[in-house]
């Protein structure tokens, strides 16, 4: 579902790639886990995925990636919104509107759809994440699981096969972490969404990865397997 073909990621200024030799694909209805240290370049690699980068961030993406066959190099991140959708790490720099029910509506205007299926995806996506009773809530009254739960939702409502994520549990206690992981699990398998998650904790996140791709330095590829694979290494 998504495919990288030896990409490397060189920013403008910089000498050397942040990432390179990145090869590797993430199956259709799987959790993959991006693990790696701080610095290590986890977000520059899903920027490649959501078309971030270098779309939005300057620099030269070599080789190829594709999400559900689509170049992300050659279509703009709005261009791909009904194929993968992103939460970046801060959720409140995400929002766009002020009450969770408009929040949900708000990635769909782009889409053409009919106002019947709007609010048919605003419901479907409240009940999943479990956030119908805060529907006319401002988001900024919110708690952190809650908004990062609304950013999630956010994405959702176009109906991406992809869900690309920043480090969705870094500003949340255990408790509020385990609600959104939940919440992504469900995802995978009730919907079949395939996930990509960067985590540099990797003890809180591996019990619901099904493949984990990990980042051990600066511009080294990725090592790849089961979370047992990783583990042993
Ligand atoms: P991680 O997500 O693993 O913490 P990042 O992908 O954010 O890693 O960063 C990897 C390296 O790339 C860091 O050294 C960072 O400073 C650099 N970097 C990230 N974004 C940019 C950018 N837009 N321009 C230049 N350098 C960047
Ligand atoms: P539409 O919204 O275009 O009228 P449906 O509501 O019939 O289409 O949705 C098609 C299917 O997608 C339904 O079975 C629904 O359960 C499922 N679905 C719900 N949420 C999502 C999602 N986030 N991603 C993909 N499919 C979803």
């Amino acid at each position: 579902m998504i495919r990288f073909e030896n990409v490397s990621v060189t920013y403008d200024g910089a000498t050397e790639p942040t990432v390179q030799g990145v090869d590797f694909e993430v199956p259709e209805g799987e959790l993959v886990l991006l693990a790696g240290p701080s610095g290590v370049g986890k977000s520059t690699v899903l920027g490649a995925v959501s078309g971030l980068v270098p779309h939005f961030t300057g620099g030269t993406l070599r080789g190829r990636v594709t999400v559900a066959g689509r170049d992300t190099r050659t279509h703009k991140p709005r261009e791909l919104a009904d194929v993968v959708g992103t939460v970046g790490q801060d959720p409140l720099s995400h929002f766009v509107t002020d009450t969770v029910e408009d929040e949900l509506a708000y990635g769909m205007e782009s889409l053409g759809l009919a106002p019947d299926v709007m609010r048919r995806r605003v419901e479907e996506t409240l009940d999943l994440l479990g956030l119908a009773g805060l529907r006319d809530r401002s988001i900024a009254t919110l708690s952190g699981g809650q908004q990062q739960r609304v950013a999630i939702g956010s994405v959702l409502t176009p109906h991406p096969r992809v869900l690309v994520l920043d480090e969705p549990t870094s500003a949340l206690d255990p408790a509020a972490a385990e609600e959104v992981l939940a919440v992504l699990q469900r995802l995978v398998h009730d919907l079949g969404t395939t996930v990509l998650m960067a985590e540099h904790r990797l003890e809180r996140v591996i019990q619901y990865a099904d493949r984990i791709a990990l980042l051990p330095s600066p511009g080294a590829a990725p090592l790849l397997g089961t979370p047992a694979e990783i583990m042993a290494v």
